[in-house]
């Protein structure tokens, strides 16, 4: 029997085919599970819906992460057309463009505010959201995306690596809080893959070619790897894994000196 077969999972951040929360949809849809999407923005409504409607999605709606106004919305219609939801997808990060440009020691309290706000908050409003429909669910899981320089300094990366540094604190408390309900709240920390969100960051191409030379398994991991980890932790698999953050990133994260 398919691992999800039965289960509701809720989508945010899909952009286009190249979104690792769309190779993650596939990976979950594949198993059995019903998914529905949100889209950020008319300009990419379109694309969305094609995508969703090639795994038979019940619901697709904006969301603004910004907006507890869009927020509610969502999950009213979640509740309206399922009445529970099993699983979250957390796929969602931005960080003016000038970050990854300029020194971090010049970061501005705007651009702070704002990266920490969709890449680091939103877990924390899209979970409180959910919960409550996992209640009626008996449980649920919650899975966020990150990256290692959350915990070691990257050239560029700047203050998304402050975001990602409070969004895996995030996975802690929400896994310790939360537990209780048997719902388990993980992360997967991927290595570069080549999306839309991934090529505004300066010198990613030099990222890639770094972790094929260095990695372990001298290769760069696929959006599909993304996929399959995610469909372990979101599946009855991890039944007792929660609060971890799952290295996805042909093990590049061991290194301590490269040659
Ligand atoms: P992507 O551009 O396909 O996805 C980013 C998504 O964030 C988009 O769907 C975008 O619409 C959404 N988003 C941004 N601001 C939003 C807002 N205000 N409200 C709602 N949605 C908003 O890129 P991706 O690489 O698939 O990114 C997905 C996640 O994976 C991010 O958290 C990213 O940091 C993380 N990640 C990516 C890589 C990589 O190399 N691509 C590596 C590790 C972690």
């Amino acid at each position: 029997m398919p691992l999800l077969e039965g289960r509701r999972g809720l989508i945010f951040g899909v952009a286009n085919r190249r979104s690792i929360a769309w190779a993650i949809a596939q990976a979950l849809a594949a198993e059995g599970a019903e998914l529905a999407f949100t889209f950020q923005g008319e300009r990419l409504e379109q694309g969305v819906r094609e995508l969703a409607a090639t795994v038979g999605s019940p619901l697709v709606v904006p969301a603004d992460v910004t907006s507890d106004a869009d927020l509610d919305r969502v999950f009213e219609a979640v509740d309206q057309t399922w009445g529970g939801l099993d699983i979250l997808i957390h796929s969602v990060a931005f960080a003016p463009p000038q970050t990854f440009e300029q020194p971090f020691v010049a970061t501005t309290r705007d651009d702070f505010k704002l990266a920490l706000d969709i890449s680091a908050y939103s877990l924390i409003a899209l979970t409180h959201r959910a919960a409550t429909l996992m209640d009626r669910a008996g449980g649920g899981a919650v899975l966020t995306m990150t990256f290692n320089a959350s915990q070691r300094t990257y050239p560029n990366y700047n203050i998304m690596a402050v975001a990602k540094a409070a969004l895996e604190a995030e996975v802690r408390y929400l896994a310790f809080e939360l537990g209780s309900r048997g719902i388990r709240v993980n992360a997967i920390s991927a290595g570069p893959v080549r999306t839309l969100a991934a090529r505004s960051i300066t010198g990613f191409t030099v990222m890639e070619e770094h972790t094929e030379k260095n990695a372990p398994l001298r290769r760069n991991i696929t959006a599909e790897d993304v996929g399959n980890a995610a469909k372990y932790l979101c599946s009855p698999l991890a039944q007792n894994v929660t609060g971890q953050i799952l290295l996805v990133d042909a093990g590049y994260s061991i290194l301590g000196m490269s040659l």
